[in-house]
């Protein structure tokens, strides 16, 4: 498959289904997956798999929409789709190192559910509901309602937060995925936020465009053009995601101005190859979205079957940096383990600093000179 195939995905397993129910972002809702009858009904599933999806219901809940569902290859246990969204018994296995909330989000809320960890920005969890939901959750411990946290979000006590921290100027809406919620609900908290003289940015995180394109309507994407400047940043991690149907919503959003983004977390077994995520990258932007954050998987509960090495991933963004397009280049970064923030993991073209020069290498490796500027005192100036 070549980056500029972008393969129509029917109604295959549903296949009595309409059109018009199948382009039904309401009937793709109705008919997800939730339950082991329903997923053993249309995949033969491996013990470990199986194990997996009857403890899932107690941590975070199984679905998967139809849509997503049908893009995994039922003759492969290993397919990168399925390893996303199928629960695996790995899941129940805690390694001493992770946390339930790896980011240490819980000790950075002010109010509840806004995320005040940086200067001038917050994010603002605005639902704990999702299309669909991934494995590698970093915020299983309060999405999708199966855990034993809940998601309280004091929207007013949000908004007061906001006007008395004039300082905050990015609001990030999060959750769970925003877009899962009705155009006038979320169209009313856009509308809320912009009554906010010191908020100049506003973004979405959503992976809805992935999970459920059908949602994303011509009414939809006329109200959001309405809060600009307003970015949305997808989640894509494979580049079997990127069908007709994605493509087709994507440009439906690039086209009202909306600047797209896209954070994939490196995850074994799914995008551990720099080929796959080239592709990726490259697929992303025939769509007009711009790779923004290469995540290093959060220390989630769980996730130790799903996660690579920093060293894995420094080595493949080596491969990307210079190799091509820089729009193609996502910045590869890791939230530091109980409440860092994101920091860059590299890797490091600069070899050595001194005073007077820093000694750099290119993408071929070959090794190049910066002479520092040297600084006149003010003394000199005047002689
Ligand atoms: C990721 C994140 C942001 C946004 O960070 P950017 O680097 O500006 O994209 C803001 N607040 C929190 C708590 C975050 O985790």
């Amino acid at each position: 498959m070549s980056a500029r195939d972008f393969a129509a995905n029917p109604p295959g397993a549903w296949g009595s289904a309409t059109p018009e129910q199948w382009n039904d972002p309401a009937w793709q809702l109705r008919n997800r997956i939730q339950n082991l009858e329903q997923l053993e009904l249309r995949l033969a599933l491996t013990p470990e798999e199986r194990a997996g999806t009857i403890l899932a219901g107690k941590k975070l809940a199984l679905g998967i929409t139809p849509h997503f569902f049908n893009l995994i290859d039922k003759d492969d246990p290993d397919c990168p789709i399925r390893r996303q969204v199928v629960p695996r018994i790995e899941e129940s296995v805690t390694n001493p190192d992770e946390l339930t909330d790896p980011c240490g989000e819980d000790s950075h809320m002010p109010v509840a559910g806004l995320v005040h960890r940086y200067p001038d920005r917050v994010l603002l969890l605005v639902t704990d509901r999702c299309a669909s939901y991934c494995r590698y959750c970093t915020r299983s411990r309060v999405v999708s309602g199966a855990g034993e946290q809940e998601l309280s979000v004091d929207l007013e006590g949000a908004f007061a937060y906001l006007e008395k921290h004039p300082e905050i100027r990015d609001v990030l809406l999060s959750g769970g995925d925003p877009l899962l919620l009705a155009d006038a609900k979320l169209d009313a908290i856009l509308t809320r936020l912009r009554k906010i003289p010191s908020i100049e940015f506003v973004r979405i995180g959503s992976r809805i465009p992935i999970f459920l394109p059908q949602r994303i309507t011509p009414e939809l994407v006329a109200m959001l053009r309405k809060h600009h400047p307003l970015f949305l940043s997808i989640h894509s991690n494979h580049p079997k995601e990127l069908t007709a149907e994605v493509r087709a919503a994507l440009e439906r959003l690039a086209d009202a101005g909306i600047p797209l983004g896209n954070q994939s977390v490196l995850l074994r077994g799914v995008n551990d190859r720099v080929e796959t995520l080239k592709e990726l990258y490259h697929k992303l932007l025939l769509c007009r979205v711009r790779p923004y954050y290469l995540y290093q998987c959060d220390l989630i509960t769980g996730s130790a079957h799903l996660r690579t090495t920093i060293r894995e991933g420094q080595e493949m963004m080596e491969q990307l940096r210079g190799h091509t397009t820089g729009y193609a280049v996502p910045t590869y970064v890791v939230d530091g383990p109980g409440g860092g923030g994101k920091i860059p993991i590299g890797p490091s073209y600069i070899v050595g600093m001194a005073d007077d020069r820093v000694i750099l290498k290119n993408y071929r490796g070959d090794v190049y000179e910066y002479p520092e500027v040297g600084q006149p005192s003010p003394a000199d100036l005047t002689r």
